[in-house]
């Protein structure tokens, strides 16, 4: 209760010295900025609806950009709005960083002169300069000049990517503060101890010395067999070693396929949920991204019939994931021939992003939907990050297959994008073929009794057992996607929802709306920490939802 009283009082004295200096939100974290401190956007958020105190450092900060002293802002001393407020409320917003740097002075100096920090702050804006010497004149002149300010390009202003968001600015604050956070945000198998097998580590070493100049810009031709030996044998079409591309991961490919392809207005179809980046990239290559559902009661399927009445005459491509990230489905192949007839009947180009494609449980078998279209334009997305994990090396692959006669102009674009960034990292294509066709560490992972099965069994049933919660089983990768039944616990904001989860119980996860999902009632699980973790964390999950209310 004590704690809440000194919240409530810290943002009322905070909003009143934010008004005294017409000072927004934004303000406060780009004067941060300026004094060399860090500031985040949720960070401020919460400070400025109470829901949490800062710390002596961001206290002290914020108290040097504010111009008061730390102890008025916790609520020491009168109440009273400071004087100067409506005066300086006046003043334009732009003038907000200048500002804030002339108050630390006028913070330094009150400081120096012994004001009692228990009166209210003056709020006296820094006297003109002394008459500058001829000596630093020209800098002193240019420092008056209120500062341009850099904005970031317009064409980010719909681009989302929540998986490493403003709840994880938040999580890495309180690191840096000393909290520990359990991060169940980021799919990274290493740190919670899936290693790299050796012999890929011994062989990278050897080929180092070998890897130090650019590689033909599709990567090297060792590593372009390897996958186009691995897409023999999963089925796909009309391959060839000219159209296998390696990237820095995948991401790179995505980006790098949705500006070869989309114009201004050109419609691709995108799965809701999706992994935010086919979102992204396609909204900043100028296109436009259209979500169709994938449904939780059909095992989290595509819905065919929303895929169809989505498509409209400005639809290009399609983008399937599979396996799924975020929910774990696997598509049957009747689902996957479904979703070929209907690009089929509309021409569309197929993007299939299969990075989970050997991380299947319970014995069922990942079927490459361009297997089932060898009259499709289909490219096919892979790595070693998911199914080999090893994200850190950065190495990914796209291959295309079947009609590629209808694809040659995009082709021809993607090689002008794969030749203007030279090539994929050369270190990491020197290890494909030894990681693709090597021994299979996480074939052991996924069969019963392995740790990515019994940690999935685990999480599924826990999450279940909680009161409110519901989660479909899932079929592969190492993620769950649970429904919250936001009536129960009056869920109206997901991300709030994650704020809160993080501060009560120092646990990061992902809400649903960071993978495009429209309502405020799913968020992710990454469950590749061990039993020992995962159980107290499902335990401090039940804890919290017995009394969270929002
Ligand atoms: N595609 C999906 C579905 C993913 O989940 C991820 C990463 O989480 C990526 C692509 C990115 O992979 P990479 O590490 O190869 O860039």
């Amino acid at each position: 209760m004590e704690d809440m009283d000194a919240r409530r009082l810290f943002a009322q004295r905070l909003r009143e010295g934010m008004a005294a200096r017409n000072l927004k939100q934004a303000d406060l974290i780009a004067a941060a900025g300026e004094l060399g401190g860090k500031l985040g956007k949720s960070q401020v958020s919460q400070y400025v609806s109470g829901k949490t105190l800062p710390r002596p450092a961001v206290l002290e900060l914020l108290s040097r950009i504010l111009g008061v002293p730390e102890a008025w802002l916790v609520g020491e001393g009168a109440q009273t709005p400071p004087a100067a407020s409506a005066r300086q409320a006046a003043e334009s917003r732009s003038e907000a960083s200048a500002a804030a740097s002339a108050f630390v002075q006028s913070e330094a100096s009150a400081s120096a002169s012994g004001r009692n920090p228990a009166a209210p702050p003056a709020f006296q804006r820094v006297a003109t300069p002394q008459a500058p010497t001829l000596q630093d004149q020209d800098t002193t002149s240019q420092r008056r000049a209120p500062m341009r300010q850099f904005t970031k390009s317009t064409k980010l202003e719909n681009v989302l990517y929540d998986v490493r968001g403003p709840v994880v600015d938040e999580a890495a604050r309180m690191e840096a503060e000393g909290e520990r956070i359990l991060k169940l945000n980021i799919g990274n198998p290493a740190p919670f101890g899936f290693r790299t097998p050796d012999e890929v580590v011994k062989d990278m070493r050897q080929q180092l010395t070998e890897c130090e100049g650019y590689s033909e810009s599709r990567g090297l031709f060792s590593a372009r067999k390897a996958i186009m030996q691995y897409a023999q044998i999963k089925g796909l079409p009309n391959v060839d070693m000219d159209t296998i591309y390696t990237g820095n991961g995948v991401s790179e490919l995505i980006q790098l396929c949705m500006h070869a392809l989309l114009d201004t207005g050109d419609e691709i179809l995108i799965p809701s949920p999706d992994y935010p980046l086919w979102t992204a990239c396609a909204t900043l290559a100028g296109g436009t991204p259209v979500h169709y559902l994938c449904d939780e009661q059909a095992e989290w399927n595509p819905d065919i019939a929303d895929i169809r009445a989505k498509v409209t005459p400005r639809t290009k491509a399609i983008v399937i994931i599979n396996p799924n990230n975020p929910t774990g489905a696997l598509y049957p192949r009747e689902v996957l021939e479904e979703i070929v007839e209907v690009a089929r009947e509309h021409q569309l180009m197929i993007f299939s992003d299969e990075i989970y494609d050997r991380l299947v449980m319970d014995g069922l078998e990942h079927v490459s939907i361009a297997s089932l279209a060898p009259d499709l334009p289909c490219v096919t997305f892979s790595g070693l990050s998911k199914s080999h994990m090893i994200a850190g090396y950065r190495i990914g692959w796209m291959i295309f297959s079947g009609n590629k006669r209808c694809m040659r102009d995009f082709i021809l674009g993607v090689n002008m994008l794969s030749n203007m960034r030279l090539c994929s990292n050369v270190p990491a294509q020197s290890i494909v073929q030894t990681a693709m066709w090597g021994h299979q560490s996480v074939k052991s992972y996924v069969v019963p009794g392995g740790r990515v099965c019994e940690q999935r069994d685990y999480v599924y049933e826990a999450l279940n057992a909680i009161p409110g919660i519901s989660a479909m089983k899932p079929k592969a990768a190492f993620y769950i996607f649970p429904k919250i039944d936001v009536e129960r616990f009056n869920i109206t904001d997901d991300e709030q929802f994650a704020l809160d989860l993080l501060h009560d119980k120092k646990i990061l996860i992902t809400r649903g709306g960071g993978f495009n999902w429209d309502k405020p009632d799913h968020f992710r699980v990454v469950y590749l920490p061990r039993m020992g973790v995962l159980r107290e964390c499902m335990e401090d999950l039940a804890d919290f939802f017995s009394y969270y209310r929002q």
